[in-house]
């Protein structure tokens, strides 16, 4: 594949070229070269240095959210960032901005969202909570923002950041929201995660949405990780129910570099009632937001963006639609199938037990030998270093309070107020034929 992306890329880049030289014949100045000596020599030092990465690209590495992009986005950025443009205004990338309202109406389309959105991609995840959370702020000003303990931490960040209370709502045991614990009059908007950072939890988006229109409570929907999951709502793969319900959300924000195979800085944020937009700019009407000629940063909070960012994900949703049967569909199965299927293989192994059944792609276990939760840690974080020191996997390590540990695992004995489990992130589709050589690498360590 990546055999077929540099020749994409070549052509691609080459056909470029003859409409650079339409304009006629110029040089580049004398003070930008490099010679051919020392451009081999710096990059022959680039690869080296980057060799020091840990293998993202490969299926050993099961730890964090991080996988290259796929290469149809890199070809597709790298032809376009050979212009550069800048997705700001309309002027400073005519073809790349559509090419983002193209690709935020599909997405906008995929949640279920009517003809009359508002959105746009951004730099992460961060920003376009911190957009969501700012109109949040300005649509219900004085009120409070809730989220569950179990949230990304920027959205307690963010509320820091824009000076709004904010109020954390636990999680109960049969993993509702704990809604009697706080006064609805004086939250305005709640956070839903569906798929949460640590292990891929999906929240009660269910159980908000009536609580929530009862006390005029606004909801966004953070699926910065889980949103390519809708893919699946269908399917008997995961449970659909949340999944269905995302259009009732004001907002939304998905990150196409999470699980949208691109490369970093690209996320988004969506809105389902395009008169937010009068937050952006005071002095204009609404129907400008949804008029043809909309400049994407009269809606955005960050002035230049890559617009190649935009042609990248454009150019990988042609090849891989949002459809559960074509396209992204069966990536996302393959994920959720390789944790299944290390789901069970732990259930069975007499070496490591599984913390509980994963929603999504994300796995949390711990090795079996223990008596306590101080043991489990150091063991846990014993396997992590063995297996990154001889090549032969790479994990990641998830920390969670003993109380919740040992409802789940009584037979544990709690003598640390915390304990480090073992997380496995399968975003990579390749994971479900690998899976079975992983946790018997992970087994032979132990
Ligand atoms: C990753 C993530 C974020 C933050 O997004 P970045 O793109 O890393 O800035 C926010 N919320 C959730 C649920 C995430 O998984």
């Amino acid at each position: 594949m990546d055999k077929q992306a540099k020749q994409a890329l070549d052509k691609g880049l080459e056909r470029l070229q003859h409409w650079k030289l339409s304009f006629g014949a110029w040089e580049q100045d004398s003070t930008l070269s490099v010679s051919d000596e020392k451009a081999e020599e710096v990059f022959s030092r680039l690869s080296q240095k980057l060799k020091c990465n840990y293998p993202f690209h490969h299926p050993v590495y099961a730890g964090q959210m991080l996988k290259p992009p796929h290469p149809v986005a890199w070809a597709a950025y790298a032809m376009a960032m050979s212009i550069n443009p800048n997705n700001h205004a309309l002027d400073g990338g005519p073809p790349s901005s559509e090419m983002e309202k193209e690709v935020v109406a599909e997405l906008a389309n995929f949640f279920g969202y009517g003809e009359t959105f508002l959105g746009h991609l951004t730099a992460s995840g961060t920003i376009a909570n911190l957009e969501a959370l700012w109109i949040a702020r300005e649509s219900h000003p004085g009120k409070k923002i809730a989220f569950s303990s179990n949230s990304h931490y920027t959205h307690e960040r963010m509320c820091g950041v824009l000076a709004v209370d904010s109020v954390k709502i636990p999680i109960l045991e049969d993993r509702n929201f704990d809604l009697s614990s706080v006064d609805p009059e004086k939250i305005g908007t709640i956070v839903v995660t569906l798929g949460t950072t640590g292990l891929g939890e999906v929240e009660h988006l269910e159980q908000v949405i009536p609580w929530a229109k009862k006390h005029g409570i606004r909801i966004h929907i953070d699926a910065a990780y889980g949103g390519f999951f809708r893919t699946l709502k269908d399917s008997d793969l995961i449970d659909g129910t949340q999944w269905k319900l995302m259009q009732e959300a004001n907002s939304i924000v998905i990150d196409p570099h999470k699980h949208g195979l691109q490369p970093y800085g690209c996320g988004s944020v969506l809105f389902k009632d395009p008169e937010v937009g009068r937050f952006y700019k005071h002095d204009s009407p609404y129907t400008y937001f949804t008029s043809d000629d909309l400049h994407l940063g009269e809606i955005s909070l960050e002035c230049s963006r890559a617009g190649a960012a935009a042609v990248a994900l454009w150019a990988t949703l042609q090849c891989f639609p949002l459809k559960e049967k074509e396209g992204f569909g069966p990536v996302m199965a393959q994920c959720r199938k390789a944790a299944l299927k290390g789901y069970s293989l732990m259930e069975d192994s007499r070496k490591l037990v599984p913390y509980k059944k994963p929603e999504l792609d994300i796995v949390g276990y711990f090795p079996s030998d223990c008596k306590t939760t101080s043991q489990i840690s150091d063991l846990s974080k014993k396997v992590f270093d063995a297996g990154m020191k001889d090549q032969s996997f790479y994990l990641s390590l998830f920390k969670v309070p003993s109380s919740e540990f040992i409802r789940l695992h009584p037979e544990y004995k709690a003598d640390s107020e915390m304990v480090t489990i073992l997380r496995s992130v399968f975003m990579k589709p390749e994971q479900a034929a690998f899976v079975e050589e992983l946790v018997n690498r992970i087994e032979s360590h132990l």
